[in-house]
């Protein structure tokens, strides 16, 4: 057998109360991958990340990253283990700089990297120009940027994105887009979750598809986006 994958998760059952939101989901990354997490409104999609991220604990289940299991430990520790996590609606700091928000990205790592800051500079030109405004005044594709931006500065061997698109016009969320290549070039594994599944399926090596928190279906993306359950109930095509 090969390395274990980078991210592998295990019959995750998460509840909200009494709601069960996942109901037994299993998936894996490997590492380079960028893997697509597809599904309709209240489908598990941000549920499945933040079991991942630590931001949520499964009553039941498993999550291991690079062969060791993780699940129980806390989310800004599992930002020491690699993993960084980019939340549905951005959440950057309001009051804080560009330069400030991309801080707090590196303080849970024992030796922030100033070559970190270089690489999300060079990535986005648009936050070195803005490092001095504060994080409220950017627009909300550049609020997305430093979102990405902070989650970089804990140097993640993989980043979970949730819905990256999000409220975003065409042009922007192609940036957007090809930035996510380019971060996956680089040697960053990336795990998406998004509306938009036709830009994810031409970003993502492989997917899921998830309907009331169970996977449905899971192939290789370019199967995935000719799919004609897929276009039908995800590419907005009858
Ligand atoms: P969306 O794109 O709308 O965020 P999603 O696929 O990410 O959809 P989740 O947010 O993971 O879906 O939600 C999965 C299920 O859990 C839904 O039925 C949702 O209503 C429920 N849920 C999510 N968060 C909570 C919460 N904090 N309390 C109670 N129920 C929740």
């Amino acid at each position: 057998a090969g390395p274990p994958p980078l991210l592998e998760l295990r019959e995750l059952h998460v509840y909200y109360g009494v709601i069960e939101a996942l109901k037994g989901v299993s998936l894996a990354v490997a590492e380079g991958e960028v893997v697509a997490l597809l599904g309709a409104n209240g489908a598990g999609k941000s549920t499945t990340l933040k079991a991942a991220s630590g931001m949520l604990s499964p009553r039941t289940g498993e999550v291991w990253l690079r062969g060791e299991r993780v699940d129980g430990i806390a989310s800004h520790d599992l930002v020491r283990l690699g993993i960084g996590h980019v939340p549905e609606g951005r959440r950057v700091f309001p009051r804080m700089t560009v330069l400030e928000n991309l801080r707090m990205g590196a303080y849970r790592l024992r030796r922030p990297d100033p070559a970190d800051l270089e690489r999300v500079f060079t990535l986005f030109p648009v936050l070195a120009a803005r490092r001095k405004q504060v994080g409220g005044t950017l627009s909300g594709g550049e609020q997305q940027m430093l979102a990405i931006g902070r989650a970089l500065m804990g140097k993640p061997e993989l980043l979970l994105l949730d819905e990256p698109s999000m409220g975003l016009a065409p042009l922007i969320v192609q940036q957007i887009f090809e930035i996510l290549r380019e971060i996956n070039a680089q040697g960053t594994t990336l795990l998406l979750v998004e509306q938009n599944a036709s830009q994810a399926l031409q970003l993502a090596d492989r997917g899921y598809v998830l309907e009331t928190g169970a996977v449905v279906m899971s192939d290789a993306a370019p199967a995935l986006l000719s799919d004609p359950r897929v276009r039908a109930a995800y590419l907005g095509e009858v």
